[in-house]
């Protein structure tokens, strides 16, 4: 029978897992970080996509520790620059500031239109033998500012206008942007299919 009482989260951040276990609050689910782990190498993100990005991440964990994982892969979309900093938007510079003037100046001068974004959250579960046993989406549309608004957040936050609320990702508390954003969404979905699981997989939960 498949124990799923225990979920590694593939990320040697802290603040990942802590996020991902006040999400799944309520459910018989120990959530753990790679924190005691740190033998456990996560593999270049070499995939096309965020699912395959966030699959080989989960697949690395569960065939290394033979424990169930749940990996993330995130990013902003700009289509109006084809789709980047996409799947390299933690790659585009070193630090947050420099990834933000590197946005701000691709998107120089362009009209409204052209700012529109999103950002894009996959979840990856497999099992304790690496096998995928699904991927969950959150998707959040906005709009790319001129110039930083909020003290809040991380990454590309201060210029994300989530227009519903006018306000920027970094002006609202963690609370209101992870109601409507990507990965909160994803966790959501997940939490979801993961009560369905925990019912149909674990007797022994
Ligand atoms: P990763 O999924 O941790 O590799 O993150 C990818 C990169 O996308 C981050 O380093 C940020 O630059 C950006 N990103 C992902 N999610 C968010 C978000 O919620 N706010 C701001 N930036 C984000």
């Amino acid at each position: 029978m498949t124990d799923l009482c225990r979920l590694l989260v593939a990320s040697h951040n802290p603040g990942k897992a802590q996020e991902l276990a006040a999400l799944l609050a309520g459910l018989p689910v120990a959530v753990r970080s790679l924190a005691g782990y740190p033998q456990v190498r996560l593999p270049q993100e070499t995939g096309e996509t965020f699912a395959e990005n966030a699959s080989l991440k989960a697949r690395a964990v569960s065939q290394a520790l033979h424990e169930w994982a749940l990996a993330d892969d995130s990013g902003l979309v700009v289509p109006a620059l084809d789709g980047a900093p996409g799947l390299h938007s933690s790659r585009v510079a070193a630090t947050d500031p420099e990834r933000l003037a590197w946005l701000l100046q691709r998107l120089d001068g362009l009209p409204d239109p052209s700012r529109q974004a999103h950002f894009l959250c996959v979840l990856a579960l497999t099992d304790p033998r690496g096998r995928l046993i699904g991927t969950w989406e959150g998707r959040v549309e906005g709009r790319i500012l001129t110039a930083p608004r909020g003290q809040g957040g991380f990454g590309y936050d201060p210029v994300f206008l989530y227009e519903p609320a006018s306000l920027t990702f970094a002006e609202m508390t963690p609370e209101e942007k992870a109601a409507v954003s990507h990965r909160g969404q994803a966790l959501r979905a997940f939490r979801a299919d993961l009560l369905h699981l925990l019912e149909t997989e674990g007797a022994d939960v």
